[in-house]
């Protein structure tokens, strides 16, 4: 989970079976309009197993609206996730799409019940509709980047069991437009447990949704590169359900809190109805508005962001998820050490803001200042409950302990071994306004991966 605060259970390794394929160095790059059509393909798998084993089986394949994602920049990700899809010619193998992303599953793999029972997850992953018979594969990745299961499968654009998606008559509202759907990043944020007389309501937290972001740098600079849409879809019930309460109610996507059994986690399983009730609504990026007051959400990176709407901190909330799922931004607060870390030594970490020391040069060694030591000693500041005097520090105390980029000790929920950037990040605490440099300057890559040749 990537909404503050549970880090459960021991984790445990992936049995490691090869790595990923790279195939851009042996392959000219892949003139979009050469292999794909202007539609989206929607690809369903069911993720499953336990805390040692996973597979993946395919469900189902739908063609939904237009292909509102990248058209350049088609062989690598820009982050190597927790897996990744790749679209591939079925002769040549040359690869000719390719994204990252992460799972609730192989989060939910980290706790105690996936010691003790297999379950099933949705995932629904986007790639542009092919011209032409293609091969899919899709491989999750452990802890330290290697491949743990992998699914390898035909697509045949003329198959006649493609879902085709008809517009489902569900209300859209562009709440900011960018640029073109091949130009701009496309956010679309859907209503979830929003009664139907709520509809002006569920706008009006969507239009808040849509400053939260804007408000916060690079964001704010760079909102001509995003449009949002906000989609309304009623549900019977308002509100999530709320498990520990034996509240269960009929919502459009059936969002809940207690995932894991952890009280204050919402999030929904229920991916497929999310891309349902989105239908032929061209986007990239998803955000789940929850129709509730009390805290909680998540971010998952390229799946979901997933956030209560109406919290006192929804706005800075929504801002450090979104950093997760759009950004692949890693948390950089800590616990205690944990039993077995999610960052092994032996492996750089795949998120931008944090590192393991293992190859520091990917990172943000060329931002540190001459003479900096490693690990950085923290300032007498942040040696005091930072969170609790935030409010009391003058704008300099703020920026010494937020733009001072050094290599300080605990990160990714782990004391030591994790390094961040700087003392305190919107990635690390609620109370600090803004991402630090390094983070910014992820979200900057992310922003130039998607919109710049
Ligand atoms: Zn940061």
């Amino acid at each position: 989970m990537k909404a503050y605060c549970w880090f459960l259970g021991p984790m445990f390794l992936l049995a490691a079976c090869g790595t990923l394929r790279h195939s851009a160095a042996a392959s000219p790059a892949p003139v979009f309009e050469e292999h794909f059509t202007d539609s989206t393909l929607r690809l369903d798998y069911v993720f499953c197993g336990d805390s040692n084993h996973q597979a993946i089986y395919l469900q189902g394949l739908v063609k939904t609206g237009p292909w509102a994602g990248r058209r350049h920049n088609l062989q690598e990700p820009l982050l190597r996730g927790n897996g990744q899809v790749q679209v591939l010619d079925p002769s040549s193998g040359a690869v000719l799409y390719s994204n990252s992303f992460s799972t609730l599953f192989q989060e939910w793999q980290d706790y105690e019940e996936a010691r003790n029972v297999p379950k099933a997850f949705e995932n629904c992953l986007l790639v542009p509709f092919p011209k032409h018979t293609v091969r899919v594969e899709v491989a999750l990745t452990d802890r330290h980047g290697k491949v743990s299961s992998r699914i390898s499968h035909i697509v045949s654009p003329d198959d006649i069991l493609i879902r085709r998606l008809q517009p489902n008559g569900i209300e859209t509202r562009t709440l900011w437009e960018g640029g073109p759907i091949d130009g701009a990043i496309d956010i679309a944020i859907l209503s979830e447990g929003y009664t139907a007389s709520q509809k002006e309501q569920f706008y009006a937290d969507a239009a808040r949704a849509r400053d939260a972001i804007f408000a916060h740098s690079p964001f704010s600079e760079r909102a001509g590169d995003f449009s949002i849409r906000a989609v309304f879809a009623p549900s019977q019930d308002s509100g999530p359900s709320i498990p520990h309460l034996g509240q269960w109610h009929n919502t459009l996507t059936d969002s809940h809190f207690d995932t894991f059994y952890s009280e204050r986690y919402l999030t929904t399983s229920s991916l497929q109805k999310v891309h349902d009730a989105l239908g032929t609504v061209p986007f990239e990026h998803i955000i789940v508005l929850v129709n509730t007051p009390v805290y909680g959400g998540g971010g998952i990176y390229n799946s979901i962001t997933i956030m209560g709407s109406s919290h006192p901190t929804f706005d800075v909330v929504l801002v450090h998820e979104f950093g997760h799922a759009f950004g692949g931004l890693a948390d950089e607060y800590f616990y205690g050490d944990q039993a077995e870390t999610p960052y092994p030594a032996d492996t750089e970490p795949w998120e931008p803001n944090i590192t393991t020391l293992k190859d520091f040069a990917s990172k943000w060694k060329d931002m540190l200042p001459a003479g900096t030591p490693i690990p950085t000693p923290v300032d007498d500041l942040e040696k005091i409950d930072v969170r609790r005097v935030w409010h009391t520090f003058t704008p300099e105390q703020k920026a010494l302990l937020n733009l001072k980029v050094g290599v300080y000790e605990g990160a990714g929920y782990m004391e030591h071994g994790v390094y961040r950037p700087v003392q305190e990040c919107r990635m690390k605490i609620n109370e600090c306004e803004s991402f630090c440099p390094v983070c910014t300057r992820a979200l900057n890559r992310m922003i130039d991966y998607y919109t710049r040749k």
